[in-house]
């Protein structure tokens, strides 16, 4: 993932690490800010940048994915068991 992130604000460096999305969340607010963290390779300088909609649509479609895994798939093997030790 490219992204013109141009010059380090505080040494200068044009070295980036490759950005690593954070998802964040206000303490008390229930809103998500979903963040690109670009770390300058020289001096440690991080920047944040919001992510673009084009980049927010395959996190969603992970969260998606995670929330069947995390959540429907031991709900069917919950009722599945329940089935299997009725009729069993
Ligand atoms: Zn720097």
């Amino acid at each position: 993932m490219a992204q013109s992130t141009g010059n380090c604000s505080k040494c200068g460096n044009s070295d980036w690490k490759s950005p690593r999305h954070v998802r964040a969340r206000g303490v008390t607010s229930t809103a998500y800010a979903d963040l690109n963290i670009i770390t300058c390779n020289k001096c440690g300088f991080t920047e944040f940048y919001e992510l673009t909609e084009e980049e927010l649509v395959p996190i969603n479609k992970k969260v998606a994915k995670i929330f069947i895994f995390a959540a429907v798939v031991p709900t069917l093997i919950g009722i599945g068991v329940s089935i299997w030790l009725i009729w069993g």
